[in-house]
């Protein structure tokens, strides 16, 4: 195993330790493996130890690599702030887009996904902590999307997406209770089964919270060097 893969290990302990620490299955907790800065060839060699779904924030550097990986079989998701005009990219080339959060957004995704290609999973954004600076939608705002997203042709509304301020741990609670009155309130809703939350710093707090998906890149891969 190369260090790349030892890392993966690691993090995959880690994961389920956590998990154990609040009696939850190991396996409701899936790893997404963030990949932003780092070469293909980084990918690939997490692959190869098993990874398969692998998330990126900037299109220009994930069309690059969607090309160069084409041979291997990634689930790709998008983590990245969803601009408007950068909508037709990531409905086609992308299977997850975790940044939604206006129903235009999630409108021309829908509309833009090509016959043919399966529906295109996506998880709502709430600015849980009122972050000023924050992208996402309030959570006030969640129930009407959902109706709203719901009902879109070519996606499936799997969950919710939060990013909380750094040692806001208690934010994962709330972004839990949100995505259980979700729940509750489509129970016929069967795809929503998606809590993304938890990154390096702070994935064993969100998995104790009840998170199902955690973003983690420098645990995996080391530090980012933006320079390049
Ligand atoms: C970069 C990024 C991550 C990974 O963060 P690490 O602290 O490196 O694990 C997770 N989620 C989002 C939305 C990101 O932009």
């Amino acid at each position: 195993m190369n260090l790349l893969q030892q890392q993966r290990q690691h993090v995959l302990m880690q994961i389920e330790q956590a998990c154990q620490h609040v009696q939850r299955d190991p396996k409701s907790v899936q790893l997404l493996a963030v990949s932003k800065t780092h070469p293909s060839q980084s990918l690939r060699e997490l692959y190869l130890a098993g990874q398969r779904s692998f998330g990126e924030n900037y299109l220009q550097e994930a069309l690059g690599k969607i090309e160069e990986l084409q041979d291997l079989e990634i689930e790709w998701h998008f983590i990245g702030h969803v601009q408007r005009n950068k909508t037709k990219h990531l409905a086609e080339k992308f299977d997850w887009v975790h940044g939604v959060d206006r129903l235009i957004i999630a409108e021309r995704l829908s509309n833009q996904r090509l016959d043919g290609q399966q529906a295109l999973n996506i998880c709502l954004q709430v600015n849980i902590d009122g972050q000023d600076s924050k992208d996402g939608c309030e959570p006030n705002e969640v129930a009407e999307l959902v109706e709203q997203i719901s009902r879109l042709p070519n996606l499936r509304l799997r969950g919710l997406m939060v990013i909380p301020a750094p040692d806001n741990v208690a934010a994962f609670a709330d972004a839990k209770t949100l995505f259980d009155q979700v729940k509750s309130l489509h129970a016929q809703q069967q795809d929503w089964d998606t809590l993304s939350m938890g990154m390096s710093a702070d994935l064993d707090a969100a998995i104790a919270a009840g998170s199902t998906m955690v973003r983690v890149g420098t645990a995996l891969f080391g530090k980012r060097d933006y320079s390049a």
